[in-house]
């Protein structure tokens, strides 16, 4: 086995085929800093061709520096009967711009003659040219074998003739894709194995998780010697998912010391996970492995009593190697370490045992029961830690605020405007604003009229604005739970409220992201002096 594994991750891509996901352009570019920051070699973004929203996207990813990933662009080979030359779809892969090139192609023989109709010959050629028309251009190529495991299974000698197609049309690396996710690991690793043994190029796999057993599928062909796995970091694509990359990093990277990504970055694994998981706007599952809110957390007395002694009497690894941490459900004791570090950033003087401790962490308790989480919206909490700690002063008076939603007759669109009066210092400001809903146009009114005492007010804006529905099971009640990202061009920063009503957690969110910029300008303006 080799010691290092190439990852490669499609969330973009297959994952983007999830039901339920869809990235805007802006959240593409949010999941590429996030994954290459994290050391993930390649991201797959997709064919620019199938819309302008993935041309704007490739565009604007050439102008981002990248420490780790290449990015792929992903495409079929060319069709039948027709030149590379001639294929618009073939041409359009050229316009990303892309370092890397990702050609699916037919290794089924029942795929080639009864899907796309054609020759069995012919297919091999469009495998063949098409590649070898990308390595001309001076591409880095990765061949994805589609259905390769049904594929061999039906007809071994044609599946092999696909992949020998590929190499010899100059594929840097060969992936066997494991399409329609039924296959079992001893299968997986016996056709892996004889594809190794065959070809000197580089062996990946692509395992889809229809019977469950996408990572399993992973580990057993790395085993038989495949080098370079392809998945979505957190499992999400179309059906049951892609394989999770975050679990097979933890397998490959902490049991079987094989290096997927910089050693110095696996602390960061559950972080990574929960960034993503935020930006596609999706609940991470609680019992994920490795990155999951409760992959720790022990309830049972007999297992606290027995993690107390020895954390690996009920843990398979320690879960600070990956940024996790352990939580003890029914002690008082739950996450103290991870929040006194939060609050050592406000005070340093604070120690475990300080009565603010548990002020805090009692706090911190009660939001989270009223629906608040705080792992993506790190502002508010440090807020909340400001709160109890008396470092904070309130930097205005809401008087009160007013929202008129309007559909004029004869006009398509609906338009929303917001009246705001807000005291400073006993002094008033009322004003109004119009905006692209109620809340944009409530951020705009209470901008407007706090900059008049804070001009540094004027360089903030949103750039993100995300609303989960909670307690899905009394829909009439239900909670909402607002998350607001801000920027001043420096710094990005996100707010969390939550509320029964929408226009309650948004307006919570947005005085905190206000008071947040205010308290980090003010100890910016200061530390030199402190
Ligand atoms: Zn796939």
């Amino acid at each position: 086995m080799a010691n290092k594994i190439t990852i490669f991750d499609s969330t973009l891509r297959d994952g983007a085929q999830a039901e339920g996901i869809s990235f805007s352009v802006e959240d593409k570019l949010k999941i590429v800093k996030t994954l290459d920051e994290f050391g993930v070699a390649y991201i797959e973004a997709g064919n620019p061709g199938s819309n302008p929203k993935d041309l704007e996207f490739f565009d604007r990813v050439k102008k981002i520096h990248l420490k780790n990933a290449k990015i792929a662009a992903f495409g079929s080979t060319r069709r039948r009967g027709i030149s590379v030359e001639e294929d618009s779809n073939v041409q359009s892969l050229l316009t990303a711009d892309t370092p890397v090139v990702v050609i699916f192609g037919k290794s089924w023989d029942f795929h080639v003659t009864d899907i796309i109709k054609t020759s069995l010959e012919e297919n091999l050629e469009m495998i063949k040219e098409t590649l070898r028309f990308f390595k001309e251009k001076g591409k880095e190529v990765i061949f994805d074998a589609e259905h390769f495991f049904d594929g061999y299974k039906a007809n071994p000698d044609y599946a092999m003739a696909a992949l020998a197609a590929a190499v010899e049309g100059g594929a840097d690396c060969i992936v066997l894709c494991e399409t329609n996710g039924g296959a079992f690991p001893d299968e997986v690793y016996e056709i892996t194995k004889k594809v190794v043994e065959t070809f000197k190029v580089p062996v990946g796999i692509h395992p889809h998780n229809d019977g469950g057993m996408a990572v399993a599928n992973a580990i057993m062909a790395v085993k038989a010697g495949a080098t370079h796995v392809q998945g979505t970091f957190i499992g999400f694509g179309e059906r049951c998912g892609n394989v999770n990359l975050s679990t097979v990093i933890g397998n490959l990277q902490l049991k079987k010391k094989l290096e997927c990504v910089p050693q110095e970055q696996m602390v960061n694994l559950t972080q990574t996970a929960r960034r993503i998981a935020e930006i596609a706007n999706v609940t991470l599952s609680d019992s994920m492995p490795y990155v999951g809110k409760s992959a720790f957390a022990h309830k049972g007395g007999m297992h606290i009593d027995g993690v107390s002694k020895a954390s690996h009497s009920f843990e398979h690894v320690n879960p600070e190697l990956v940024g996790n941490e352990r939580r003890f459900l029914m002690s008082e004791v739950a996450g103290r370490s991870t929040i006194l570090s939060k609050i050592q950033k406000v005070n340093p003087d604070v120690t475990k045992d300080s009565p603010e401790t548990k002020l805090i962490i009692d706090r911190l308790k009660e939001l989270e029961h009223l629906g608040y989480q705080f792992e993506g919206a790190e502002s508010t909490f440090e807020l909340i830690i400001r709160k109890q700690l008396g470092k904070y002063r309130p930097f205005f008076e809401l008087d009160h605020f007013k929202i008129i939603g309007e559909h004029p007759a004869g006009n398509e669109d609906f338009s929303s405007s917001a009246m705001v009066k807000v005291k400073v210092d006993g002094k008033a400001e009322i004003t109004a604003a119009e905006g692209d809903g109620p809340v944009n146009a409530l951020d705009k009114a209470l901008r407007k009229a706090l900059e008049v005492f804070y001009p540094n007010l004027k360089d903030v804006h949103l750039t993100d604005y995300k609303v989960r529905v909670l307690d899905t099971k009394e829909a009439t009640a239900a909670k909402v739970r607002v998350l607001i990202e801000s920027t001043d061009g420096e710094d990005i920063w996100t707010t969390v409220g939550v509320s029964t009503d929408i226009i309650e957690a948004s307006w919570i969110a947005l005085v905190d992201s206000i008071e947040y910029k205010l308290i980090k300008d003010i100890e910016k303006k200061f530390k030199p002096y402190l």
